[in-house]
């Protein structure tokens, strides 16, 4: 077990929305260049949830996503993260935000000049709460869990493609966020790999009471969320409520 008040979370905040999006807007590019990218966006996420977004490629997922993870700025309509307004959020509340997320991308982004060890515990250096107590056997342990207890001092280009999306993995959880925010995670894996990706995101997941929200083009994973969102030309065709026997 990773988290020990897990349950206590669970109870505590079952129902809240962790991400509340209202009538968002997003555009790319000025004046006559000007382009919409998002219209009208609506969608409600709660705690412990897992969702899948999935969408033909160019309709807004990527955008929406890092919305809401506070790596760009929301110009038109509401977004609450965490129960914060982030439309109009200054640079020091998205970055207080960012602190709350974990973020995995298709490419793993490792630093290639530090080991496995050395990459999952600078995401524990850059948050003071965990500074306390044991950070490297708390960055053993989540590489234990990732199946990577065997490899902590290899460096990334020694790992495999899935060896290495697992220590992102464990780089984007030891810091126990609240909300993860993987996109195309699995795209760049093979299908055994995928898999074991995706279910140690949902286990952590589980354990910790995280949210995730995860983009993917990958059917063979779809499985594995609570709610399947739909995307096209920018607009949120489902929300997965009482659609998805119609999307799928
Ligand atoms: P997806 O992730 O679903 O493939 P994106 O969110 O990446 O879609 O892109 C949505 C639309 O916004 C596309 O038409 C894309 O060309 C455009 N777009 C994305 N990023 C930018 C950018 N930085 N500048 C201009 N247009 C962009
Ligand atoms: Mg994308």
């Amino acid at each position: 077990m990773l988290i020990t008040n897990s349950t206590e979370l669970n109870q505590s905040e079952n129902s809240q929305s962790v991400i509340s999006i209202n009538n968002l807007n997003h555009y790319f590019g000025e004046g006559s260049l000007r382009k919409q990218a998002l219209f009208n966006i609506n969608l409600q996420i709660n705690q412990g949830e897992i969702i899948i977004m999935t969408g033909p490629s160019g309709s807004g997922k990527t955008t929406l996503l890092t919305l809401m993870g506070g790596l760009r700025s929301a110009q038109e309509g509401s977004l609450e993260i965490l129960g914060k307004q982030i439309r109009g959020a200054k640079k020091k509340q998205l970055t207080e935000l960012r602190r709350n997320i974990g973020y995995i991308f298709q490419a793993h982004n490792l630093m290639t000049f530090l080991t496995v060890k050395e990459n999952v515990r600078m995401s524990l250096e850059l948050h003071k709460k965990h500074l306390v107590g044991d950070i490297n056997a708390k960055t053993v342990e989540i590489l234990e869990t990732v199946g990577l207890g065997n490899r902590v001092d290899y460096y990334p280009e020694n790992l495999s493609g899935g060896q290495k999306q697992r220590v992102a993995i464990a780089r984007a959880l030891v810091s126990h966020p609240k909300i993860v925010l993987a996109d195309e995670p699995t795209a760049a894996l093979d299908k055994k790999s995928g898999r074991d990706v995706v279910e140690i995101m949902q286990k952590l997941a589980k354990e910790q009471g995280c949210t995730i929200l995860l983009v993917t083009h990958d059917n063979r994973i779809l499985d594995i969320a609570d709610r399947i969102v739909y995307m096209e030309d920018g607009k949120l065709i489902s929300d997965g409520i009482d659609t998805v026997a119609k999307v799928y």
